[in-house]
Order: C-alpha cells, then sequence, then structure tokens
C-alpha cells in the first residue's frame, strides 16, 4: 500500500493515528536538530517531521539529502504541531516519521512548483507535467473535469445520447483549412479532420438519434490568433423535430445549469437581440453586456454644420464614457493614439467633455453649439461627469473600430468583472456574408443552415438581405455557443450550395452522402456548439483557454513539449507514397 491517506486529508481527528503517505517532496526546511519536509500530491501538502530526538540519526540524514520533487513515501504518525498553520487545511497537525523510502529521485526542476512560478511561458509548456503539479494549472484541470460532469449530468437528464463520431473524415466546412492525414492504404489519398462532427449529427438525426450530444474534439488550420487553438473541444448538440426557440430553451437550460451549479449564479432569462440591433447598439456580433456604453448614431444630430469629416461619412456614432470627464488632455491624446493604432484603424476620434456643471466642451467646438453637443449627451445616454467619444466612416468599419474602444475602455475602468455574467442570445444571423476579397458570398454559419422562412427566393436578388434561422450564445463579450435550424431537404441544400458557388457536380463530390440521406426521410432538425474551452475559461473568471488544456499548443501551433509537428522520415514518406517539395 503506498498511501493510507492523501497529503490533503489529515486533521486534528487523526491524531495518535499511524498513517503512510506517498508524494512529491515540495520544500525542505533544515534546522539541523530537526527537519521539516512539505510532502505535496493532487490533494494538498502535509508537513512531515524528522527529529534527532524522536528518530534515528540515520533517517534525519536521509531527510536532509532529499531533493525538491523527489517522490518519496513515509510511514508515521500523526502528532499535534507545535505552531499552527492556519492558512492550510492540515496546518494543525504533522506527520512525525519513522520510516522513509525513496520512490524516485529528481533532477532540480527547471522552475519552482509554486503557485506564483519563477518560470516563464515556454518553459513551463516545455516542462509542462511539472507546470501541473502547480496549483492553479491543477485547480483549473480539476475545474475542467467538474464543468463536463455537469454539462454529461445535464444533457443525459434531457434525455441525450453521447455518440462519438469518427475523426478521420472529409472536409467539413466550417470556415477554416483542414488538417488533413494521409492514407496508406489508399495510395495519393487523404482524409480531412472534422472541423466540427457536422454533417455526423446531421446523419445521426436522419437516423433517428434525435437527442445527441458529444463532447469532441475539432480540428481548425487557421492562423492562430490570440488565445485560439488548433484542435479544441466543443459541446456539440443536435436534436430532431424541433424549431429554434427549442433548441434555445434547452441550451439556455444548460448553460443556466452550469452558472449555477459552478458559480453558484442565478441568471434571468437571457436577453435576445438580432445581429442587426447588436452590430447597431455594441458594434459586435458578441456584445459584452455587462456594462453599458451602447452605441449612439449621431448623423441626424452631426451632419447639418460644416464639418466635413462627418458630412461625409456614412456613421457617426459614439459612446458615453462613465466618469471620463475626469481623464486628462494628456489621456484622451492617448485614447486618440490607441484608437488610430493599426490593430484598430481610426483616422481620428472627436470627443466631447460633459461639465459637472451641464456645459460641454468638444474638440470640435468650432462647428458645433452647446445646444448641438446637448443632442450629442442626449443621444449616447450621456450625463454630466462623462466624455462622449465619437468616430465616423464606412458603417462596419467604424461600428468594429468604436467596438474595440468600448471593450477597451471597459478593460480600463474595471467594468469586465470575471464575477460577474451577462449571457445573452444573438439570433436572426445573414445567411451569407460576402468576402472582402474574392467577392463571392460565403455561409456566414455554415452551409447547412436554413434561412429563414420565405426567404429563399432573396437568395437570387438580395443574398445579403436573407437572414438565418441561426443563433449564438454569447456571454461576457465571448462567443461560447452557435448554431442552426438547418436545411432538411434536397432541393433546398442544393439551392444552398449553388449559391455558394458549389457546381452540382462539386457539391455531390464533396456532400453528396449527405444528399442522399436527405432523400430517406430527414426529420427536422437544427442544434448547436459550445466551445467548451473558452466556456470554461469564462466560469472560471479567467482570459485565457490554454490555461483550461492539460496540453495546449504555442502561438504557432507547435507542442513544444513534444516537439511536434517534426518531420517524418523518408521510409514513412514512401510508405504514404508522399514527395516532398521543400
Ligand atoms: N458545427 C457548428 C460549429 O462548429 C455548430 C452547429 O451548427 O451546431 O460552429
Amino acid at each position: 500500500m503506498y498511501r493510507s491517506h492523501t497529503c490533503g486529508e489529515l486533521r486534528d481527528s487523526h491524531i495518535n493515528t499511524d498513517v503512510v503517505l506517498s508524494g512529491w517532496v515540495h520544500k525542505t526546511r533544515d534546522k539541523g536538530f530537526v527537519v521539516w519536509v512539505d510532502l505535496r500530491d493532487r490533494y494538498g501538502i502535509t508537513q512531515l517531521v524528522f527529529d534527532q530526538d524522536r528518530t534515528s540519526a540515520e533517517l534525519l540524514e536521509n531527510a536532509r539529502n532529499l531533493g525538491r520533487e523527489f517522490v518519496i513515501q513515509v510511514k508515521g504518525s500523526v502528532i499535534e504541531r507545535a505552531s499552527k498553520n492556519d492558512k492550510i487545511p492540515t496546518g494543525n497537525i504533522e506527520v512525525l516519521v519513522k520510516e522513509l523510502t525513496v520512490l524516485n529521485t529528481s533532477k532540480t526542476p527547471p522552475f519552482t512548483i509554486e503557485n506564483d512560478t519563477d518560470g516563464g511561458e515556454d518553459l513551463r509548456m516545455k516542462y509542462r507535467y511539472l507546470d501541473i503539479r502547480r496549483n492553479p494549472v491543477k485547480n483549473n484541470l480539476i475545474f475542467r473535469s467538474k464543468v463536463t460532469m455537469e454539462v454529461r449530468k445535464y444533457l443525459s437528464q434531457q434525455g441525450f445520447i453521447e455518440v462519438e463520431t469518427p475523426y478521420l473524415i472529409k472536409s467539413t466546412p466550417e470556415g477554416a483549412r483542414d488538417f488533413v492525414v494521409p492514407s496508406r492504404m489508399n495510395e495519393g489519398q487523404f482524409y480531412a479532420l472534422p472541423q466540427s462532427p457536422q454533417t455526423f449529427k446531421q446523419l445521426l438525426m436522419v437516423g433517428g438519434m434525435d437527442k445527441y450530444f458529444q463532447i469532441v474534439k475539432c480540428f481548425r488550420d487557421e492562423d492562430l490568433r490570440a488565445d485560439r487553438q488548433p484542435e479544441f473541444t466543443q459541446i456539440d448538440c443536435e436534436m430532431a423535430f424541433v424549431e429554434q426557440e427549442d433548441i434555445l430553451n434547452v441550451f439556455e437550460g444548460l448553460t443556466r445549469y452550469l452558472l449555477k451549479e459552478i458559480n453558484g449564479v442565478e441568471v434571468d432569462t437571457f436577453p435576445r437581440i438580432t445581429y442587426d440591433e447588436a452590430m447597431e447598439k455594441y458594434g459586435n456580433d458578441k456584445p459584452d453586456i455587462r456594462f453599458g456604453m451602447e452605441f449612439g448614431e449621431l448623423n441626424e444630430v452631426a451632419q447639418h454644420k460644416d464639418f466635413n469629416v462627418f458630412n461625409n461619412a456614412e456613421l457617426v456614432v459614439g459612446i458615453a464614457v462613465p466618469g471620463g470627464n475626469a481623464y486628462t488632455r494628456k489621456e484622451i491624446d492617448q485614447l486618440i493614439d490607441w484608437v488610430k493604432r493599426p490593430q484598430v484603424g481610426a483616422l481620428g476620434m472627436v470627443y466631447c467633455r460633459c461639465n459637472e456643471d451641464g456645459s460641454y466642451k468638444s474638440s470640435v467646438d468650432k462647428f458645433y453649439d452647446q445646444e448641438d453637443l446637448a443632442k450629442w449627451a442626449k443621444v449616447t445616454g450621456a450625463n454630466p461627469g462623462d466624455l462622449i467619444c465619437v468616430l465616423s466612416g464606412e458603417t462596419h468599419k467604424t461600428r468594429t473600430q468604436l467596438s474595440a474602444l468600448r471593450m477597451e475602455l471597459a478593460q480600463q475602468l474595471g467594468l469586465r468583472k470575471s464575477n460577474e455574467f451577462a449571457p445573452l442570445w444573438v439570433v436572426d444571423f445573414p445567411l451569407l456574408e460576402l468576402d472582402e476579397e474574392t467577392g463571392h458570398y460565403h455561409a456566414m454559419h455554415h452551409p447547412f443552415t436554413s434561412p429563414k422562412p420565405g426567404q429563399l427566393e432573396l437568395l437570387d436578388s438580395d443574398p445579403a438581405a436573407v437572414r438565418a434561422n441561426a443563433y449564438d450564445l454569447v456571454l461576457n463579450g465571448n462567443e461560447i455557443g452557435g448554431g442552426s435550424i438547418r436545411i432538411h431537404d434536397k432541393e433546398t441544400q442544393s439551392i444552398m450550395f449553388k449559391h455558394l458557388g458549389f457546381t452540382p457536380e462539386e457539391a455531390k463530390a464533396q456532400f453528396g452522402f449527405l444528399m442522399d440521406a436527405f432523400q430517406y426521410g430527414a426529420p427536422p432538425h437544427g442544434g448547436i456548439a459550445f466551445g467548451l474551452d473558452r466556456l470554461v475559461a469564462i466560469l472560471g473568471g479567467q482570459e485565457t483557454i490554454r490555461d483550461f488544456i492539460a496540453f495546449p499548443k504555442n502561438n504557432s501551433g507547435r507542442d513544444v513539449m513534444i516537439d511536434a509537428p517534426a518531420p517524418i522520415d523518408n521510409a514513412q514518406l514512401e510508405e504514404l507514397h508522399l514527395k516532398l517539395y521543400l
């Protein structure tokens, strides 16, 4: 028996019992006549004591020679500590060691195994197995496990069946590039790893499994913007015989359940706003509604004077920054520089101070009088003491820029509180999105998403106006889930493919299996997928998904611990019938 108890378990009530513990040497303190060792495992830390009055000289010497992270087993008895430590649950006791076995030695770890370690990110990733011994990482993994357990519990209770779908498949269009896997047995042919199990879950609906879920890896070969992973986990779900309303209710239920069970937070019915409203009010289809600062469109009250910057703009739009009148001139200039950074891309920013006495002072006083500015304040909801920040230009770009500013200011003002949760549904997404570069439309969600009833005809005349039965669940400024009601008949699906630029032959080659299935009694169906990594990070009150993934990849998609990706040798290339052109 390696252990009778864990290192987090012993309390006053165990005093005078004999115990066996195993774990890692966290720290040793040598006072000459007595040596203390902090023994650590997943559950906590227990203090061991070796002293010259009560243990043999040999045992004391052996304790003295223990290095950090040695794996040891001790037998001894629990005694009351002379000086108690109320910071840890085992702080009232210590174990007087009678027998010590070194189960394994350890090289000195490259960084300290402490909550605040001296190891930088790269080093910690290279030795991730040591990083996982640290409380913050360990606790995140335990937290993640708890969330997934609760997800399974809720969905099972609702009658969902967990079904696994294959990883070696062919392309699923979720808008990224595929990772491909060469097939040794099928010369010159490749599998693609799923960007999501989308088509399979739809086929499960045709198969009659009317409530499916799966906690599943998805693979997308995209440029890794901040905090994305090439492989990530989804809670993937699909239901048959449902309308949008049914799906929203079930998954609002799941989210509410998680917030309650995991965070102890009760939330009301989630607000629902349309995509168009989200863009108008927040410049963003995943708005953070923990705070206000809603957009006020100022075209009507700012395009009547000689200020051509505004007059020539498609949109003039502002936000009121609470308490922003307290900013110094220098601070406002910094904000202006911030919006002019290439990442944001605004040409400039107009501002208006709302003084406590009800008067206004703007950067464009030459053009606008107090009466004009009072209207700006009204439209943006600014109160005395606030600062109005105004951007102008092409509608979509300007909204995106102001949204970036809104988020930055909220961050600076401490309005994005990690223990506050503000979920909402964004509904009625456009079906199609114009790719500026190619001039072609592509599916905003994916090609299996159904248009709103009666809008199919619009596809020819005004494709951008077609709205979809598609929805996103947004939490604290993050899209944590997205889905749609699907097309379930061959004809509509063919029309969609045609509008997405597929020839009938291409559509058949890529998705013939799905179109075939639709001819054998496909039920109406729809679903959603949650990004589990992000959801867990948000529920855990943290920012980076990497911190909740046991073995994440870095920003270049590399696993620096196992050093992947890596070249393969010629024999393996030959076996796969591959030749490299490098
Ligand atoms: N497959 C979709 C995605 O990965 C989710 C869905 O439509 O259910 O975003």
